[in-house]
């Protein structure tokens, strides 16, 4: 069954209400329909580029499953204490009330590439002529021995946002002086790569605060090396002496079990008992929706086309964001914000006449350190054999002076109010 303008509705409540059928010509079949799976930088920003440039040619239908969005992007602010946690909950009702996009608040079931239908969780189907699929990363619940999904209310990931960004700060404020925080890093390519060596960072900063100065926070990192580890390291030790302590799997030998129950942590080399708070950063892949497509392989990510964002798998269907393999760009907000004016533009051309240019991309990633102490690290991408390749990279230095680094914080709070606005005004 095809999903029509009464059907909405008639809906059952997981459909949006009112405002949204004000929207012109609903799923009308004169126009041309793109349909948007997941309302986050990619997602939201590509449905409102194509709905508000293509001045009402194209019909956008935005298929997300949560009332309200909770960005990723800032909730290590949030645990360090520099931001309440309301300031990343934002709503869709201007994309709504403003540029007319139909928003379709369910889940997305599944994609019929046969017939370019999408199946929404109560069966209804929506059909596209173009689809953006921007869904985002699932957690391997199976790639740390001993953990799984049951664990994650014991050893949060806080890799999703809502519930999880908040129970890392309870456990965090639970935490005696003296204790011991084991963060599991997770293996390459995974959401946001400086985000766990921020959030060490505003682990110690809170515990330096609280005066429990004697805790100690342990990185067991599968990785040999880690975003920005070269400013990092010795802003760590600048900071906060030797709270903070990185160690690489040369060192550990490998995550061998954790044992929720007992807040145990076996390695290769040592056995850590009685953790304060694990926190399991876990092995990631693209969005289930997205998977079950077709359009990645077996846990992994989607294929593109980088001059396009086209899946390469099927050129009616654009991924965006964490859910495809980028190349040189990193799984970041700033990343999957950029590749949705990519894919907005494409679309215009395709269904609306609209004009197209050779695909530019820009990514910074901010993290704060402490106190007005932030670094970054970016770049410039162009298509270039097939991928999105860095043209121009540029890191914070070790030993900036702080007038730089609070300036960095600056442009950092600055980038957040304006990505935000860019998706959801
Ligand atoms: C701790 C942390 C800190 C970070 N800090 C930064 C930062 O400082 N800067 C930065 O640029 N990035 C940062 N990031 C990364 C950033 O959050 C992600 O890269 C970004 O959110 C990816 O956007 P996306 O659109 O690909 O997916 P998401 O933001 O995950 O959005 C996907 C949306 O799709 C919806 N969805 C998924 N499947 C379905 C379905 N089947 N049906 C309906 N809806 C569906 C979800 O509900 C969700 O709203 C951080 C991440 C973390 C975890």
């Amino acid at each position: 069954m095809t999903l029509t303008r009464r059907d909405l509705a008639a809906g059952s409540g997981a459909l949006l209400a009112a405002s949204t059928l004000t929207a012109p010509a609903v799923l009308g079949q004169a126009k041309p329909r793109v349909v948007v799976i997941g309302g986050g930088p990619g997602g939201a920003t590509a449905a409102k580029y194509i709905a508000r440039d293509a001045g009402g040619a194209i019909a956008v239908t935005l298929v997300e499953e949560d009332e309200t969005y909770q960005t990723c992007f800032h909730s290590n602010l949030y645990i360090g204490g520099f931001k309440p946690y309301d300031a990343l909950v934002h709503r869709y009702d201007t994309l709504v009330s403003a540029y007319g996009i139909i928003l379709a608040r369910t889940r997305a079931t599944q994609v019929d590439r046969e017939k370019k239908e999408v199946v929404l969780s109560d069966g209804r189907r929506l059909p596209y002529d173009r689809l953006v699929l921007s869904p985002g990363i699932d957690l391997k619940y199976d790639s740390v021995p001993g953990w799984s999904q049951a664990a994650e209310e014991i050893m949060p990931h806080g890799w999703k946002p809502g519930r999880q960004t908040q129970l890392i700060r309870e456990k965090l404020d639970a935490v005696p002086d003296g204790g011991t925080i084991v963060m599991i890093a997770p293996p390459n390519p995974y959401r946001c790569p400086p985000g766990p060596y921020e959030r060490a960072s505003m682990f110690a900063h809170v515990l330096m605060q609280t005066n429990r100065k004697q805790a100690k926070i342990v990185i067991l990192d599968p990785k040999e090396s880690f975003s920005k580890q070269g400013v990092f390291q010795p802003d760590w030790e600048k900071r906060y002496g030797a709270m903070i302590e990185w160690l690489g799997p040369k060192v550990h030998d490998g995550i061998k079990s954790v044992d929720p129950k007992t807040g145990t942590v076996v390695t290769g080399f040592e056995t850590y008992e009685n953790c304060a708070f694990v926190n399991v950063i876990p092995a990631q892949m693209a969005g289930q929706i997205a998977r079950d497509a077709g359009l990645a392989p077996a846990g992994g990510y989607c294929a593109i086309d980088p001059a396009t964002m086209k899946s390469t798998a099927d050129p009616s269907i654009f991924v965006l964001g964490d859910a495809c393999n980028a190349g040189d760009m990193p799984k970041s907000a700033f990343s999957a914000n950029n590749q949705a004016k990519v894919a907005a533009m494409i679309v215009r051309s395709e269904l609306a006449n609209g004009p197209s240019f050779p695909a530019r991309y820009l990514n910074t990633c901010w993290s704060l350190v402490d106190t007005d102490d932030a670094i970054k690290v970016g770049g410039r991408y162009e298509p270039r054999d097939g991928r999105i390749a860095a043209i121009d990279t540029f890191i914070s230095q070790p030993g900036e002076s702080d007038e730089v680094r609070k300036q960095t914080q600056a442009e950092n709070t600055a980038w957040y109010a304006a990505i935000t606005a860019d998706m959801f005004t």
